[in-house]
């Protein structure tokens, strides 16, 4: 069993490498650009960051408005 099959990513048939991905598809996975990253980036859009809160990265999850108020001016 020396083969690991091909890329699990979607249209993708080559060879793995690892993670089940193919080299190209490690490389993306590495930096959170595939579904199935090695952790849950933020959901705001065009946002990889690392989720810490609030399913949104440290920057975002500060910023992002509590539910219920919207855009409540805070006393800073
Ligand atoms: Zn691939
Ligand atoms: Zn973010």
């Amino acid at each position: 069993m020396a083969d690991k099959g091909t890329c699990k990513a979607e249209n993708c048939a080559k060879p793995v490498v690892g993670r089940g991905y193919c080299s190209g598809h490690v490389r993306k996975w590495k930096q959170g650009a595939l579904p199935k990253a090695r952790y849950k980036t933020c959901v705001e859009t065009g946002c990889r960051g690392r989720q810490v809160a609030k399913a949104r990265c440290a920057t975002h999850a500060k910023i992002a408005p509590a539910p219920g108020s919207e855009a409540t001016p805070t006393a800073s």
